[in-house]
Formats: C-alpha cells, sequence, structure tokens
C-alpha cells in the first residue's frame, strides 16, 4: 500500500508516520518509511534550497517546479522501487502538500499544480490521511517546531488557517482516498483512528 500523511506544520504527521510504519512492521508487513519534500538523496538536496534561505527567493512557480523536481525523484528513487517489490510506502507529504501550500494558497495556481502532476507524477496515495486540527492548537501543544524550516514562522498563523481549510477542502474532492483524522486528540487516539483506517484497506 502508499500511504500518505498530510496536514498543517505541527500536526503530528512525522510522529504519526513513524508510528503508522512500527505497526506495520508488527503485523509482518515491511514498510519504507519517507518524508517530502525530499525521500531519496537528490530531492534531500532539493529540500534544502527550498527550506533554508531567503523563504522569498522563489517565485510560486518556481517553487511548484522544485516540489515536483523533488517529488519526480523521490519516485523514482524510492517510492517506485519500494512499490514494485510489495513493500508499502508510508510517506510523511505528498502531492496533496502542493496541491495546498503552493496551489491554494500562493493565488490560483492550482490547474498548474494538477498540470503539472499528471505529467510528471502521475500517481495518488492509495490512502491519505489528512491530521486535521486547530493551528492555535498545534502552536500551544509546542508541535511547530519554530525550527525556520517551518512556515508557522515564514506566514504565522493566518496561513497556517488558510491551509487547514485547503486540505479539508481537499479531503471532500477525494472522499475515496482521503479520511480526515482528528488530531487535536491525544497521539494513542490519533495513532488508533489511522491504523483503523489503514487496517480498513489492508
Ligand atoms: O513537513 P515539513 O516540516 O518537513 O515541511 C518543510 C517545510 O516546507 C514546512 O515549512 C512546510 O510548511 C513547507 N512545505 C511547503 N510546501 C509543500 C510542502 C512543505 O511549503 N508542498
Amino acid at each position: 500500500l502508499f500511504l500518505s500523511l498530510e496536514g498543517i506544520d505541527g500536526s503530528g504527521k512525522s510522529t504519526q508516520a513513524r508510528r503508522l510504519a512500527d505497526w506495520l512492521r508488527a503485523q509482518g508487513r515491511d514498510p519504507v518509511l519517507t518524508r517530502e519534500p525530499g525521500g531519496a538523496p537528490g530531492a534531500e538536496e532539493i529540500r534544502r534550497l527550498l527550506v533554508e534561505g531567503d523563504p522569498d527567493r522563489w517565485s510560486p512557480e518556481t517553487e511548484i517546479l522544485l516540489f515536483t523536481a523533488a517529488r519526480r525523484d523521490h519516485l523514482e528513487r524510492t517510492i517506485h522501487p519500494a512499490l514494485a517489490t510489495g513493500r508499502d510506502v508510508v510517506t510523511d507529504r505528498f502531492a496533496d502538500s502542493t496541491r495546498v501550500y503552493q496551489g491554494a494558497t500562493r493565488g490560483d495556481l492550482r490547474a498548474l499544480v494538477d498540470d503539472i502532476h499528471a505529467r510528471v507524477i502521475g500517481i495518488e496515495p492509495d490512502l491519505t490521511l489528512v491530521l486535521d486540527m486547530d493551528p492555535e492548537v498545534a502552536l500551544t501543544r509546542g508541535l511547530a517546531r519554530g525550527s525556520g524550516e517551518d512556515r508557522f514562522e515564514e506566514f504565522g498563523l493566518e496561513f497556517q488557517h488558510r491551509l487547514r481549510a485547503g486540505f479539508r477542502a481537499l479531503a471532500a474532492e477525494a472522499p475515496g482516498r482521503c479520511v480526515l483524522i482528528d488530531a487535536s486528540r491525544d497521539a494513542d487516539a490519533i495513532a488508533a483512528a489511522i491504523r483503523d483506517a489503514v487496517a480498513a484497506r489492508l
């Protein structure tokens, strides 16, 4: 199975991706745990171009191309080889992040994102867990790192509210693929909800 976790900054995706991979391993499966932007050596190099340095140096269009270049490398080097050998893939972010971050919130670029996706990526996860929570809760929980690698610092709460709305709209657009997970609960409850959603597809 190809599984992605999506959500705003600080929604606990990385922790839950790790827990999901651990659970799949306990089920006797052999998951690859990965992330975007990144997930392959070349893609991790592109990640540095995106998350380090002056955040304003790329235009929204250039940013879409860089995220997509990283995704293509991730797909070729990590995701496709794993799926081809029958392994599960658990990725912390995939194309939905670009649809929401670059497509829906930085001007009306969703059509461009969809077009490029269709041409050079072309696959969707079997299941996408959308971790949904109030950005203010993410902040007060200290889940948002504020490490400078995080768009909480760059754009603030209002942007995170727009992202949340974007992820919810996307989940409603693709109800067969996306499951909205209430991520305001404690980590164990969130992990259990994710396991239930995944178990239903195994
Ligand atoms: O999820 P992670 O914290 O690793 O993402 C790194 C940074 O890239 C975050 O600030 C996130 O908001 C941003 N990002 C983005 N567009 C994407 C994916 C991530 O702006 N498509």
